[in-house]
């Protein structure tokens, strides 16, 4: 299955992506985890892009494009993947959709997950990440059992730099102004899958993988 997932940030896709690639057997393809896994290994590509993240501006279209395509080339992305925080402008969108279609291939389904926006400014500003394993904590709704100690692997629980709030609100606008038109972009499409964010975690995953396997 090729599945894409929309929402703002803070609407919980990564969470949702964790529970529907061991449910579908579908790699996890993050842009946002691409970049930062780069920065911190402090590659080339992590120099490029970490003002952008740290300002929560968008990366440049043609070079996310790339960085995409090279990733979906690989063997395990042959069947299927869920794309998470891709594309998120129309020119990323016409992309995918000209480089599946040279491929033979098409998108089975746009999961959209709608939270409203007062809701996404408390959740992202209390979210924190174990810097260790990358498990995600919230200082309201998940806090670690230590404060900033993660009860997983006792690494360091920090708060990443795009979740501060000055970013926080740059990243909700220009989700606003670039990513949402894709809602109506894949609606024209007959794609989109619209679901409420602001359900409890395993009540919307059980609801997104009846709907995908209803269609
Ligand atoms: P995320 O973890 O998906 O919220 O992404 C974190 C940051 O990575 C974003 O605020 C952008 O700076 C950058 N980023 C991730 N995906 C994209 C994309 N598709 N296009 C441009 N920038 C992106």
């Amino acid at each position: 299955m090729r599945l894409i997932l929309l929402g703002p940030p803070g609407a919980g896709k990564g969470t949702q992506a964790v529970t529907l690639i061991e449910n579908l057997q579908i790699p996890h393809i993050s842009t946002g985890d691409i970049f930062r896994a780069n920065i911190k290994n402090e590659t080339e590509l992590g120099k490029e892009v970490k003002s952008y993240l740290n300002e929560g501006k968008l990366v440049p279209d043609e070079l996310t494009i790339r960085i995409v395509w090279d990733r979906l080339d690989q063997e395990d992305c042959k069947d299927g993947f869920l794309l998470d925080g891709f594309p998120r402008t129309i020119p990323q969108a016409e992309a995918l959709g000209i480089g599946l279609k040279e491929r033979g291939l098409e998108l089975d389904r746009v999961i959209n997950i709608d939270v409203p926006k007062e809701v996404l400014v408390k959740r992202l500003a209390g979210r924190r990440v174990c810097k260790g394993c990358g498990a995600t904590y919230h200082t309201d709704y998940k806090p670690t059992k230590v404060e900033a100690v993660c009860d997983l692997c006792g690494g360091e629980v920090i708060q990443r730099d795009d979740d501060k709030e000055a970013t926080v609100l740059n990243r909700i606008e220009v989700y606003e102004s670039q990513t949402k038109p894709l809602i109506d972009y894949y609606e024209e499409q007959n794609l989109t899958l619209n679901v409420d964010g602001t359900e409890p975690v395993e009540q919307l995953s059980a609801q997104i993988l009846q709907a995908l396997k209803d269609a």
